[in-house]
């Protein structure tokens, strides 16, 4: 019986947070509610402040961007425009020929070129000019080994679309 009347006890305790967690939440609300009025005025300076300074950096950030094009427009005649693009135009073509090449001369392969064992060719790490390759030509290297006679073989091919 006394067992019993102790576990009824307990629930009581633990249902009385249950029963008052309503006003538990109201009463911090409010309280929260009267420091925020009495604090309001600090905040909103603060908010303020902040969000003008972000408006004003980014507004600072654009106009050095245009300002920086304009000086280079200006530092720029004609034909030092038509020399840039030209050149432009001419490593375009050059990286296309370049591209050609290379995905000729590295195409998709499974056995080793060079011994023509059956051994499973090994993806080694590629190396920076691979890097390179692959960075400023928009190629996917790999780089890869032959388990049996260690010849380093390459594989050139195009990015997925
Ligand atoms: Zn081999």
């Amino acid at each position: 019986m006394k067992r019993k009347r102790k576990k009824i006890n307990n629930n009581k305790g633990a249902s009385f947070f249950k029963e008052y967690n309503f006003e538990i939440t109201v009463l911090l609300m409010f309280f929260l509610g009267v420091f925020l009025l009495i604090e309001n005025m600090e905040i909103s300076e603060t908010l303020f402040y902040l969000v003008k300074a972000i408006i004003f950096f980014f507004a600072d950030f654009i106009k050095m961007i245009r300002d920086s094009i304009y000086t280079t427009l200006n530092w720029l005649e004609l034909s030092d425009l038509v020399g840039v693009i030209l050149i432009l135009f001419a490593s375009y073509l050059v990286s296309i020929r370049i591209r050609i090449r290379l995905l000729t001369r590295y195409p998709k392969i499974y056995e080793c070129q060079n011994c023509n064992s059956k051994s499973k060719l090994k993806r080694i790490q590629k190396r920076l000019k691979h890097r390179i390759i692959h960075f400023v030509l928009r190629l996917r290297v790999y780089n890869y080994q032959c388990d049996t006679c260690y010849t380093k073989q390459l594989i050139i091919l195009t990015k997925k679309r």
